[in-house]
């Protein structure tokens, strides 16, 4: 199958990207794991940051000083001033494809707090702002005529003989078939690798961080891979997110005694680790929303209300919300420069998978719809553009899979439960507070489970709808991340933003 660009991944990054290909005149196709219309784009429920000053005075100079504040000297300068400046463009381009913004009294679109911003900055649409925003994207995409295809699971990146990526090998989930997909531009839209800590991480079962390994095997740049974003107030049981628009409304950080401990709106990475000390302390900790009444909650927090009840047994209205702190976002990433090209020649990347250095150590709550939206466009166009003045490259000789070993592979050792032990870990380890030689332990654990691997092969060994196939390649997908962030931890000798050693080393 041969395209001017291909795009990995149909989350808001993927489609954004694919909508500005399709304008710059690309034959374009789109490939997900998923479905085009799930992702963790629409799990996203606070909001997309612009200064608009709809509801108090605020200013573009604001929004950049606020990032780079959060991002502890990490970021880019360029690179957010670029991301700052095109946010009221995008929030006006998202409304006039249609997002269904909440709105002000007089109509204008609605904006919140969220922590870490000296204004309300956050446009939303509820507490479903990223829900909205993707199935929008979705239908636009599909207006122009974008092609998209679902269960196509990307193994590797194809490369020419002068190391141009020129496609991507393709497993498709349906049947089982290994598939060459050939374009002259590829974008990788994959999202992060929060789900190396597992059930301690709001987000789904799918952030593996596959197209950063695939781009990793092909000899692409990571950066930063240390820093990954700790949400301090996922629900105390099952990890889902309590969106930071319910501290954004008003909400009061507590503990078991029921005293506020801590300023509610400080960046995450600080709240996070006021937090775990009160929880080291032994104390449980709490959301407290129940002062702004039930009206406002249905009203602002509506989603937050129905997650509480559902998964915490728990109604807001009327009791606080139990919480702790969870992975919840990867600043790292592959490196792209401010066209969102890669080290890689050919292969552009945006979204949660690249690292655009717009977040540096600590993301600002609402700048990852932003950069989705600002730099998906960004990868777009420019992936388009270079198909313009390329050729399709035949690929040179492929390099080895894991999928090409698997059938060697013997059942001795349940991966599963090493890829549960390997979440444990990194929470406990590579988590909120680390030490070096705690670091080192799980650097050691590492290369030990990678040693076994060739006795953790499948128990299924059908072809077709194969979920124990593809949970075993995401899982050595995430392996190979892992290794990358305690790689980075360890190279990392003092505390930065998520990156926090109780002792510098
Ligand atoms: C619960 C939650 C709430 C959030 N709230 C906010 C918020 O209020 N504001 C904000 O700014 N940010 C928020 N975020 C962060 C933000 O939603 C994400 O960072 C952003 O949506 C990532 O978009 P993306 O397109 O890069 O990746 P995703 O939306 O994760 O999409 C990745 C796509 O890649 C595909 N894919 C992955 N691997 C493969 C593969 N091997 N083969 C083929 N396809 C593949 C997936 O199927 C998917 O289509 C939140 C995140 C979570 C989890």
């Amino acid at each position: 199958m041969k395209r001017d660009v291909l795009i990995i991944g149909a989350g808001g990054a993927g489609l954004t990207a694919a909508i500005a290909a399709k304008e710059e005149g690309a034959d374009v196709l789109v490939l997900t794991k998923e479905y085009p219309t799930r992702s963790q784009t629409c799990m996203a429920q606070g909001g997309i940051n612009a200064a608009l000053g709809n509801v108090s005075e605020d200013s573009v100079e604001a929004h950049i000083a606020d990032t780079l504040k959060s991002a502890q000297g990490q970021a880019d300068e360029e690179a957010v001033r670029f991301m700052c400046m095109q946010a009221p463009t995008a929030i006006s381009w998202l409304d006039g494809i249609g997002t269904p913004f909440s709105r002000t009294a007089d109509a204008k679109v609605a904006q919140r707090r969220l922590g870490g911003a000296s204004a309300p900055r956050a446009c939303y649409a509820q507490d479903y702002t990223g829900l909205k925003i993707l199935h929008t994207l979705y239908d636009k995409a599909l207006s122009l005529g974008v092609e998209m295809q679902a269960e196509k699971y990307l193994l590797d990146l194809l490369k020419s003989e002068d190391g141009t990526v020129c496609g991507a090998k393709i497993l498709d989930i349906r049947t089982g078939e290994v598939e060459h997909y050939f374009a002259k531009s590829v974008v990788l839209a994959s999202g992060g690798y929060s789900r190396v800590y597992g059930k301690f991480s709001t987000n789904s079962k799918t952030s593996t961080g596959d197209g950063i390994a695939a781009a990793k095997r092909a000899g692409a740049k990571l950066l930063d891979m240390e820093f990954v974003q700790f949400h301090p107030t996922g629900l105390k049981n099952s990890s889902i997110l309590v969106s930071e628009a319910a501290r954004g409304e008003g909400g009061h950080v507590i503990n078991s005694k029921g005293e506020r401990f801590t300023d509610e709106l400080l960046p995450r990475d600080m709240l996070s680790r006021a937090i775990h000390a009160e929880m080291q302390k032994g104390e449980d900790v709490f959301i407290d929303i129940r002062h702004l009444g039930e009206e406002v909650i249905d009203e602002l927090l509506p989603q937050e209300r129905k997650l509480a009840k559902l998964y915490e047994n728990v109604d807001p209205v009327y009791e606080p919300i139990p919480i702790k702190p969870v992975a919840h976002y990867t600043m790292g990433g592959i490196e792209v420069d401010n066209k969102s090209q890669t080290s890689l020649k050919g292969l552009f990347a945006c979204g949660e998978c690249a690292n655009h250095k717009v977040h540096g150590a600590n993301r600002l709550g609402g700048n990852s719809l932003l950069e989705i939206v600002v730099f998906g466009k960004e990868a777009g166009k420019n992936a388009a553009l270079f198909a313009k003045e390329a050729d399709l490259l035949a690929p040179a000789t492929e390099q080895k899979h894991p999928l090409e070993e698997l059938e060697r592979y013997t059942n001795e050792i349940n991966f599963y439960e090493v890829r549960d032990e390997l979440a444990a870990l990194f929470y406990e380890k590579v988590g909120i507070v680390r030490h070096h030689s705690e670091l080192a332990e799980v650097q050691n654990r590492l290369r030990e489970i990678e040693s076994l691997l060739p006795k953790m092969g499948l128990s299924d060994t059908n072809k077709i709808y194969n979920t124990n196939k593809i949970e075993f390649l995401e899982f050595c997908n995430m392996l190979d991340v892992a290794k990358s962030v305690v790689e980075g931890a360890l190279a990392r000798k003092s505390s930065c933003g998520a990156h926090y050693l109780s002792e510098e080393a």
